[in-house]
């Protein structure tokens, strides 16, 4: 039965080793098949990375479970790995959501309200908009109908808060019927009590523990051939390694750039080489810093500030952060502000180094909320990475994710990978849930293997 060799073989080929890569693995481990792991960096994780800044934990790429429940795949594999998670958002009844900071200082509660209703409002319109428009459009004809004068004047400005969250300039999206289709995992946003990254180790430590499963670091696959009817064959720039199957979970920006893309052979199909091309990778990079104490709390009780812009125009990394909306994030537990810089700035500000963009966004921090510079910073450089070259598959249609998904007629290359699930690209959840799909695809097909009699080609 199967191939006389089989027996030798590796299992299966993981490459990457990021939320994808590691649910994965650790689930064929734990069914008792050999997997090899092959990693481009010299860490674990890939966008999942918590940081030390000072005395705090910080999750410099990804930080929210969205949708948590107790049914989350993440809920029973936390209580599992005995992970702690913990519900975010707004811990006390004074509490309020993101507080606006207009060119004067702080909006009103009730101003602030109304703008935050319309928009939410204009948003829900855009998501049941089946019509081809652009969805700056959709959004200011809502606006334009609940709003008026200088109220709908300074929501005009704040619809630029959607910026972070799409990974692109609002005014970027061109087809409004393809904007926010997709149906998330149901339940409230939470974050793993010491950082993603613990929960990352957790999750390594109990593969590794079967003993199933080996690691290569600092191992940049560069072609990958499923010619050899009997082994999948993987070059890396340090090496080659063989499985009978090989799932390639690496990040869709890198697959796009020509100088990371992966040689496939043979090539992959047409289909899914122009789903490869099509589908938007957005940005999003994290400013962070820490104080020694939490001089914002004493005005304002808050779960994060929206700082609209002052400028129109740039001459300074300073300037291109004055010209955007920065989303801010306050921490229940220590004094930190997290700015998510919004793909408008990214873009404007990759000329510029980390050291002057960390300065840039303490002076603003400390203008505009009427505070004091950071103690310590930090900046996230997803963009420039050459392991990500970006944040997350955004504004993508379901035909281009269906053929992202779709692994070789014969099953023994496979995609997983957060841009490789329908409802919930973009997120840990699409990442996690891709891992679990392709686990149960290899094991049919080394099952099926196992059982067909070897014909010899
Ligand atoms: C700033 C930021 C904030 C985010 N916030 C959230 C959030 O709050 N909640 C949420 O749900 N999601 C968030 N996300 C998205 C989330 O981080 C990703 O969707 C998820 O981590 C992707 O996991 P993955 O396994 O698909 O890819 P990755 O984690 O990127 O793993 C891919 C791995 O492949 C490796 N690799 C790349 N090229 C090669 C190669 N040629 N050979 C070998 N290995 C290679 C990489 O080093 C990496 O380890 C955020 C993302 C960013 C950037």
């Amino acid at each position: 039965m199967g191939h006389p060799s089989d027996n030798i073989i590796t299992d299966a080929i993981v490459i990457g080793s990021g939320f994808a890569g590691a649910i994965l693995a650790r689930k064929l481990a734990k069914q008792g098949r050999s997997v090899i792991v092959i990693e481009s960096r010299e860490r674990l994780g890939g966008r999942t990375n918590t940081i030390r800044l000072g005395d705090h934990d910080i999750d410099a790429g990804c930080s929210f479970i969205h949708g948590y429940s107790d049914s989350h795949p993440l809920a029973t594999l936390s209580k599992e790995l005995a992970v702690d998670v913990q519900i975010a958002g707004p811990k006390e009844s004074t509490d309020v959501g993101s507080v606006i900071i207009g060119k004067r200082g702080p909006l009103d509660t009730g101003l602030q309200k109304q703008i935050q209703d319309a928009l939410g409002k204009a948003v829900d319109t855009a998501k049941a908009s089946n019509e081809n428009r652009p969805l700056a459009d959709v959004i200011d004809a809502s606006l334009n109908e609940t709003l008026q004068g200088e109220t709908l004047a300074i929501a005009k400005e704040y619809v630029g808060s959607l910026d972070a969250p799409l990974g692109l300039p609002v005014n970027e999206i061109t087809d409004v019927s393809r904007f926010g289709w997709e149906k998330g995992l149901d339940g409230v946003d939470a974050v793993v009590t010491r950082g993603y990254s613990h929960l990352m180790s957790r999750i390594w430590e109990d593969a590794l523990a079967t003993d199933k499963v080996r690691i290569y670091y600092d191992h940049r696959v560069v072609s990958l051939s499923t010619k050899d009817k009997v082994k999948s064959i993987i070059s890396t720039h340090r090496g080659q390694f063989e499985a009978k199957v090989v799932v390639c979970t690496v990040p869709l920006a890198t697959l796009q750039n020509p100088k990371t893309a992966i040689e496939f052979h043979p090539e992959l199909s047409k289909e899914k080489q122009e789903a490869i091309k099509s589908t938007p990778v957005g940005l999003l990079e994290k400013l962070i810093y820490t104080y020694d104490d939490y001089w914002w709390r004493s005005s304002y009780k808050t779960g994060g500030f929206a700082i609209l812009p002052t400028k129109k125009s740039f001459t300074s990394a300073k300037e291109i952060l004055e010209s955007h909306v920065l989303n801010v994030q306050t921490f229940p537990n220590h004094p930190s502000l997290l700015i998510f810089l919004p793909a408008g700035a990214i873009r404007l500000l990759k000329c510029y180094s980390r050291q002057e963009v960390e300065e840039a966004g303490a002076e603003v921090l400390a203008e505009r909320l009427g505070g004091v510079k950071a103690r310590k910073a930090y900046s996230t450089s997803w963009l420039k990475e050459q392991d990500t070259n970006g944040a997350t598959s955004t504004y993508a249609s379901p035909e281009h994710l269906k053929a992202l998904q779709q692994a070789t007629d014969d099953d023994r290359l496979a995609f997983a990978g957060e841009h490789t699930e329908i409802d919930n690209h973009g997120s840990v959840n699409g990442a996690v849930l891709s891992g679990l799909r392709e686990a149960e695809r290899v094991e049919r097909y080394l099952q099926k293997r196992a059982s067909e009699p070897w014909t010899g080609h």
